[in-house]
């Protein structure tokens, strides 16, 4: 059921940053996550919610899922909404330019020797 899985999307109400100064007594734990980016967020959380933190947080400069563990970000996963420079290409575009435009970045990448 629940698993280990990043908890997507979480929004709480006008986000953490707001509302540290209205005066409610609940404490809060800050927590640092790294996306796969490199990007580092700090939200805020109150400890009285009854649940611990979210193991995984929405990147707010990239979208990525960004974890605790800073050596070892989470993967962003297929279906998130952030995009590739190549989705929004392909969107434009009908399916033989884009494995066209597919090719042609593998044989890029094969010149650099990046790819076998
Ligand atoms: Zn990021």
């Amino acid at each position: 059921m629940a698993g280990g899985n990043a908890i997507r999307g979480s929004r709480v109400g006008a986000g953490p940053m707001g509302e540290a100064e209205r005066g409610d007594s609940a404490p809060r734990v800050v927590v640092q996550y790294w996306c796969a980016n490199g990007h580092e967020t700090r939200p805020s959380f109150a400890q009285d919610s009854g649940s611990p933190v979210p193991e995984t947080w929405d990147c707010p400069r990239c979208g990525f899922p960004a974890g605790q563990d800073q050596a070892n970000p989470p993967q962003p996963l297929r279906n998130e909404p952030y995009k590739t420079h190549l989705a929004y290409v392909k969107e434009r575009r009908n399916d033989a330019d884009g494995a066209v435009i597919l090719e042609e970045a593998l044989a890029s990448l094969r010149a650099r020797r990046l790819v076998p």
